[in-house]
């Protein structure tokens, strides 16, 4: 086994604590990535809060990172020593099911393999986040990072971005689409990001007028106030695409309603069971999706697209020891927009 240092977490209300953590030997077809940067997601949080404590289920969270190949296995082709990479949160898959065969890993029929609190496909060992100073990947669940991408601000592209990324992609937004994205947080801001790259009609749906500023500084064309019943009457049916971020629990109603005819709207943020009224989706032929994660080919398409546009997450970088105020501000929300952790106060 191979050793290195991390945070983990000990149940839902202790602070994550630096330990030794230990690392499987490399495959053949396995790289050691020294961890340089990973980013802090909601997922995070609630696996975090979730945790029972038992030392049994070790949890180290992190599951959106990039760092730099320190070793390879003997059987590795894509990459070498110093390669910079960047890793999302699966790590595996059965590779044989029609997901897999499409590309779509993370829809994978035997359930992929988390990057964190996963079951490893060959001993059966919880898998341990990014949280740490190294983690030991098979190369095909490992991206090559672009050149020209900042390795701190990138990290958080491999969970919040690709998450909007599948759907604005896969609903063909491009130049001349209507897109809203509801929700101005990690997600969202990237989602916002993204549309506008992709040459769409760009506007974020808020409770705050007052993030009319920071909307326009990420691209957007506009902001609709949701509390505002005349300016969310207004913008009815206005949108081919509504991409809704927000992480709390929510009627989707009110944002259907701004859909488009034909269009859709996909909730991203808050998973779980939700209340449609379905004169919301009668009324106007609307579609109502949802997405999560992606599949290695969208991933690779994504970080491509993001090289070419100068796409990056915005962030507020801390050392990773103060992991434990991170989570506590993400908790309030008050964080702009994503918090990446720096494990290199861990050597
Ligand atoms: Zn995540
Ligand atoms: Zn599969």
């Amino acid at each position: 086994m191979r050793t290195t240092t991390g945070w983990q977490a000990d149940g839902p209300t202790a602070p994550l604590r630096r330990t030794p953590l230990r690392r499987r030997d490399l495959r053949p077809d396995d790289l050691a990535v020294r961890v340089d940067y990973c980013g802090v997601c909601h997922t995070d949080l609630h696996a975090v809060r979730d945790h029972d404590g038992a030392a049994d289920r070790a949890l180290v969270p992190g599951h959106e990172f990039t760092g730099v190949v320190t070793e390879a296995g003997s059987a590795v082709t894509r990459f070498s020593a110093g390669d910079p990479v960047a890793v999302g949160n699966i790590v595996d898959s059965c590779g044989a099911c029609p997901m897999c065969r499409a590309g779509q890993e993370n829809f994978c029929h035997s359930f992929p393999t988390l990057t964190y609190g996963g079951a490893d496909r060959h001993d059966g060992s919880t898998t341990l986040g990014a949280y740490s100073r190294e983690y030991v990947v098979r190369e095909g669940f490992a991206h090559p990072l672009p050149a020209g991408l900042d390795p701190a601000a990138a990290a958080p592209l491999l969970c919040a971005g690709v998450t909007v990324w599948e759907p604005l992609h896969s609903l063909g937004v491009g130049p001349g689409t209507r897109v809203a994205v509801a929700g101005l947080g990690g997600l969202g801001h990237l989602a916002v990001k993204f549309a506008v790259a992709l040459g769409a009609d760009t506007s974020v749906i808020s409770r705050s007028p007052g993030k009319a500023d920071d909307a326009r500084r990420l691209g957007a064309q506009g902001l609709v106030v949701s509390t505002d019943p005349e300016q969310m009457a207004a913008a009815r049916d206005r949108f081919d695409v509504v991409i809704d971020t927000i992480s709390a629990p929510h009627d989707p109603g009110p944002y259907l309603r701004l859909v488009a005819m034909d269009g859709t709207l996909s909730l991203v943020g808050h998973l779980g069971t939700v209340t449609v009224e379905t004169l919301d989706l009668l009324v106007g032929r609307k579609k109502l999706s949802s997405a999560g994660s992606g599949g290695r080919p969208a991933t690779a398409a994504m970080l491509d697209f993001c090289a070419e546009h100068g796409v990056t997450a915005d962030i507020e970088l801390l050392p990773s020891a103060r992991v434990n105020e991170a989570l506590d501000r993400l908790g309030r929300n008050d964080v702009r927009y994503r918090f990446v952790l720096d494990l290199s106060d861990l050597d």
